[in-house]
């Protein structure tokens, strides 16, 4: 007799984990199945954000930013520090002790809320049965009322860089050098190229991004992403746009890569070489032929604004279906899901989902770009802040960037918010909040703001919409 649930969600990453911790909150008996094994060789639930995605990134960029500023920004507030050194291995020992406090942190909060966690491989087959095929290589089948496919994504290989994990890696080889590259490549100047390529230059890398598209960072507003550009370029990070990846060749410890540009055909020889050009769903014997279950011409299983797939019952989120590949946006979709089956009418509002480059400055934005809005012949207002003369990014030494609100010039309601500087990530979701509720720029501008904050940059750039900005001249005076 096999074992009964209401929800077998398969995958533990922020989708799966997620919508099976709601699921069983909701009084829902739940199992969730995980296959993958973390460094130790056991399994690690979180997926990929928690074991080589958002997490461990974050934990890099973090120690990385840090020694940045102790060896360039420091003298600036009158510390010297002599030699600063970076001891390669112990922060990525540090990044690990990370890693296995959150992936262990998941398993004691399945745990609490009863779910059942079935180490392996999960298979849909028909008729909502699931097969688990466990580590030992035996199969348990287990009946769902309701299925949530979660297996997430990995890495697009292209045939001109074949990953080999030594010398030319993806962006989960890139966690874990245990020394600096002395000359780096990345092809892809995407967030995770960027936010690798940033890392390991901060650690005296040099570093060569390169990238296909003409376009720097072309999701963002344009008035964003041109300052990126050079920003990140001041930095050290050598961004080659239009130019594509052709061939490599790795000899000995190095590898040469020949790339097209305008000008022609170029070569570059590098120590190490990311190759960071998007992830692809992961549906590997994840569906038996008679499942049911669509899948769109991408791979990525067909979905409904619901995330209900072809087959009534059966759900998929995250990173296997279409949208966004990222951890808040699998996460939503996980209680929404979680909670219909449960009979509970929740959507999800994709207009607002925060997205967020973690260089530094990060990037980050919410709703919709100047470029967009003008191509949809919205009428708009535009009101942006620097971070030069904010007095809170002056104290910090931290003065790139700007806050740039955009509003409907017709009723004054905030249709995007777009951040490059200080705790941008922080900002924008400021922003996000607002828009959930329909705020105007007004509003906005009418709230109280803690002085000194970066947070008034906001509030100075939603005021200028209207051109009552007061601590920098308004282009516009209404
Ligand atoms: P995943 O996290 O991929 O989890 C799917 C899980 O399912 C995996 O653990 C997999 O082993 C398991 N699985 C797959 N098939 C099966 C099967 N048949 N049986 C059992 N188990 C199975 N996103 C952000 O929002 N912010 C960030 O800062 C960010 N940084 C990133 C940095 C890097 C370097 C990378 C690579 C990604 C980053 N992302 C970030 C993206 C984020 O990691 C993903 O969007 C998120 O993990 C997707 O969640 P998911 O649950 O859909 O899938
Ligand atoms: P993202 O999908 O945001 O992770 O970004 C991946 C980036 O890699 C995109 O900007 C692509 O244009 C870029 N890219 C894909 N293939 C190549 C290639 N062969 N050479 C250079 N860049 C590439």
């Amino acid at each position: 007799m096999s074992q009964k649930f209401d929800v077998v969600v398969i995958g533990a990453g922020p989708g799966g984990y997620v919508a099976a911790i709601r699921a069983a909150q909701l009084g829902l008996k739940t199992a969730c199945i995980e296959k993958y094994q973390g460094k130790d060789g056991k399994t690690a639930l979180g997926g990929t954000c928690l074991n080589v995605g958002c997490i461990p990134s974050k934990a890099l960029l973090d120690s990385s930013y840090k020694f940045h500023e102790a060896q360039e920004s420091f003298n600036v507030h009158g510390i010297s520090t002599g030699d600063v050194k970076m001891d390669v291995p112990t922060m990525v020992a540090r990044k690990d002790q990370i890693v296995k406090n959150l992936t262990g942190g998941v398993s004691a909060l399945l745990k609490a809320n009863g779910v059942t966690v079935f180490e392996g491989h999960g298979k849909l087959l028909a008729g909502k049965q699931v097969e688990v095929t466990k580590l030992d290589g035996s199969t348990e089948t287990l009946a769902a009322e309701n299925v949530i496919l979660a297996s997430g994504s990995k890495p697009v290989d292209i045939p001109p860089a074949p990953v080999d994990q030594k010398v030319i890696v993806d962006s989960t080889g890139a966690l874990d050098f245990q020394t600096v590259p002395a000359r780096l490549g990345v092809i892809g100047a995407g967030v995770i190229g960027l936010e690798l390529g940033s890392v390991w230059s901060r650690l005296g890398a040099e570093v060569t991004v390169i990238e296909a598209m003409d376009k720097f960072l072309p999701a963002a507003d344009e008035q964003i992403s041109k300052e990126a550009f050079k920003v990140l370029s001041k930095q050290g990070l050598k961004i080659l746009l239009g130019a594509r990846l052709t061939a490599s060749e790795i000899k000995g410890e190095e590898v040469t890569v020949s790339f097209t540009t305008a000008e022609g055909e170029q070569q570059l020889t590098f120590d190490k070489l990311i190759v960071a050009v998007g992830r692809r769903p992961v549906t590997t014997d994840l569906l038996a032929s008679d499942s049911g279950v669509d899948m769109d011409e991408r791979g990525f299983i067909f979905v409904n604004d619901q995330c209900a797939t072809s087959v009534p019952g059966v759900y998929a989120i995250g990173d296997v279906v279409r949208g966004a590949m990222l951890a808040h946006k699998a996460s939503e979709e996980g209680v929404m899901v979680a909670e219909r089956i449960a009979g509970h009418k929740s959507q999800m509002n994709y207009d607002l989902i925060p997205s967020v480059i973690y260089t530094h400055p990060e990037i980050a934005w919410v709703g919709k770009t100047e470029q967009a809005l003008k191509a949809e012949g919205v009428e708009i207002n535009v009101g942006t802040f620097p971070f030069a003369a904010s007095g809170r990014a002056m104290a910090a030494n931290d003065t790139a960037g700007l806050v740039k609100v955009i509003a409907d010039a017709k009723t004054d309601r905030v249709l995007g918010v777009h951040v490059m500087g200080p705790a941008a990530a922080e900002l924008v979701q400021q922003g996000a909040i607002g828009m959930e509720f329909g705020t105007s720029a007004e509003d906005l501008g009418m709230m109280v703001f803690s002085h000194p904050t970066m947070s008034e940059a906001l509030h100075e750039a939603a005021l200028a919409v209207n051109g009552h900005a007061i601590h920098i001249a308004n282009r516009k005076k209404r």
